[in-house]
């Protein structure tokens, strides 16, 4: 695996390997990597020559300094891992590297990044956006690869490609789950042992609205009951629980007024921040 610090002499690299017709995959990440990770690197591997992953824990996506300096970071553990599965390039920039001078390009994303993560996380989309675009131009990647678990962070990055025509096809890969239901996350490596026992009950909620909306519940009717069943664990705190269409992430009252409606849920165990989703079929 090759790996890269700077920008330079990766674009060298990467236009060598363009000119010689190889189809370029990009998996953007922030490092502490996961099996969930690795299942978009294997998307990637599947269907391009080449596969670049980036490792940049973006500092302008934080809103809170807090979990930016606890946000878990395992280099040389992250370096074996893509080299075991086939990874072609890691592209791992410093912050001066990414941000030579203080960034002050802000991006509006309108109703997108308006609700959900977006709105208790004010900036977060834009700093993602930015990052996003900043790779696009570094990597001019033919595909790029991202996990259904931010999806709101996909409707954000499908619009982004859309309205600055990157070249790039966009794919979204199925949230690989532990095995009682848990996403894997990279700040799942912060929780202690028993609030690692509480971290399932977004996805226990989610099971549960699923089957009251497909019953015919409303999302007004659902969300109490959601909002009662996370805070029943001491250890957890919900920040939202939507039900949304997926394409324009506008709210919905029943899954009937759209035709990919997901449930979108986010909140706290202990001082750990978690999210998580889920289509209705
Ligand atoms: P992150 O390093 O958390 O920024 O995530 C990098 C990429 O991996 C994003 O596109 C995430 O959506 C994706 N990802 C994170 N967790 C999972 C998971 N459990 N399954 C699939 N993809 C994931």
């Amino acid at each position: 695996m090759e790996i890269f610090k700077q920008i330079t002499p990766l674009k060298a690299f990467l236009r060598d390997l363009k000119c010689h017709g190889k189809s370029i995959g990009l998996v953007p990440t922030m490092g502490a990597l996961h099996e969930g990770h690795i299942t978009l690197i294997k998307a990637s591997k599947a269907r391009n020559q080449v596969t670049v992953s980036s490792i940049f824990v973006n500092p302008i996506q934080f809103n809170n300094p807090n979990d930016l300096i606890k946000y878990p970071r395992t280099l040389e553990k992250d370096r074996k891992l893509l080299e075991s599965v086939g990874c072609d390039v890691l592209f791992n920039p410093s912050d001066e590297e990414m941000y030579p001078k203080e960034s002050v390009l802000k991006l509006d994303f309108g109703h997108l990044d308006k609700t959900m993560e977006g709105a208790f996380r004010p900036g977060h989309f834009s700093g993602v956006g930015l990052v996003v675009s900043k790779l696009f131009n570094i990597v001019e990647p033919d595909h790029a690869y991202f996990g259904q678990k931010d999806w709101q962070q996909f409707a954000i990055i499908k619009k982004l490609t859309e309205e600055l025509n990157f070249n790039t096809v966009l794919h979204s890969v199925a949230t690989l789950r532990e095995p009682d239901g848990l996403a894997l996350s990279s700040r799942n490596l912060r929780l202690s042992a028993s609030e690692r026992q509480t971290a399932t009950v977004f996805y226990k909620a989610l099971l549960r609205a699923k089957d009251a909306l497909q019953q015919g519940k409303t999302a007004g009717e659902v969300k109490p009951q959601v909002r009662e069943f996370v805070e029943h664990s001491p250890e957890a705190r919900l920040d939202y629980f939507e039900l949304v269409d997926s394409k324009n992430l506008n709210a919905i009252e029943n899954v009937q007024q759209s035709t990919t409606p997901i449930m979108c849920i986010a909140g706290y165990v202990g001082e750990v921040r978690l999210i998580d989703n889920m289509f209705l079929d």
